[in-house]
């Protein structure tokens, strides 16, 4: 589904992403982590063709991002990504900000789109905030809406980059609860986060970055279960976090 070989980046003279190789199937579950300026958010970006590459290829659901026959912008339709800051349409209603993106570059009309949105603000628990603007609704509210948007789209796969890292505590286990929901539902998704509660309950694997390179990539069982086998920098980064 994503398929990341050899993948360099550079920022002018500065070395990014040194040779990261890493394979999302189909309905997998990665938790992406490691300490700030790792490279993590970088390396989800170049899947969504943020970003791009100067070495290596992606393949997402057979579309390259290296390829220039492949159309970028339908690549990232297909690919929902949701950021630490939630990014909605301050002077669109819950419900616009959900339709737009549909009827724009799905070219849905506009009954479908609003029926789509009205499930999918069901599922994440905000039918009742509908006609709200983003403004008056809680941060941990905005970003389900963020994660409600994206699903709007039909994705193939999620990206998430530290959705919860800007939120106050007490609104960090309703997000993570629609994350976990989607996991179990069989969602292909690649999450950076540092909540290894989640890690631990739905990841099937877990990807530790340092310094712009994949140093562990292995299943959430040998992540967590067999620490002493993981590199010394996992390690004094767990030491931190758990
Ligand atoms: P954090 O945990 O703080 O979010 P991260 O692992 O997501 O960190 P990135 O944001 O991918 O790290 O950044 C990796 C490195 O690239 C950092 O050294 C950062 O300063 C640098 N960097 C990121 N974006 C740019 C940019 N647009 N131009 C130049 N350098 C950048
Ligand atoms: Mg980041």
């Amino acid at each position: 589904m994503i398929d990341i070989n050899n993948v360099s980046k550079w920022y002018g003279n500065f070395q990014v992403l040194t040779d990261c190789s890493t394979q999302i199937h189909k309905g997998e579950v990665v938790v992406v982590c490691g300490p700030s300026g790792s490279g993590k958010s970088t390396l989800i970006k170049c899947v969504n063709a943020l970003e791009p590459i100067q070495r290596g290829d992606i393949v997402v659901d057979g579309m390259s991002v290296t390829d220039p026959k492949v159309n970028l912008n339908t690549l990232r339709s297909r690919v929902g990504m949701v950021f630490q800051h939630f990014e909605l349409f301050p002077h669109l209603t819950i419900t616009e900000n959900l339709t737009l993106p549909q009827t724009k570059i799905l070219k849905r009309e506009d009954g479908e789109a609003r029926s789509k949105a009205a499930s999918l603000l069901e599922r994440v628990g905000l039918a009742a905030h509908a006609h709200k603007f983003p403004a008056q609704l809680s941060g941990g509210q905005q970003q389900r809406v963020a994660i409600a948007r994206a699903l709007a789209m039909d994705p193939i796969a999620m990206l998430f980059d530290e959705p919860t890292s800007a939120l106050d505590p007490e609104m960090v286990n309703e997000v993570l609860d629609v994350m976990v929901q989607l996991a179990r539902e069989g969602m292909t998704m690649m999450c950076v986060t540092h909540e290894m509660g989640f890690a631990r309950k739905v990841a099937h694997r877990v990807i530790f970055m340092d310094q712009g390179t994949i140093v562990e990539d292995c299943a959430k069982e040998e992540f967590f279960g067999n620490p002493q086998a993981r590199s010394d920098r996992a390690q004094q980064f767990l030491s931190k976090i758990l």
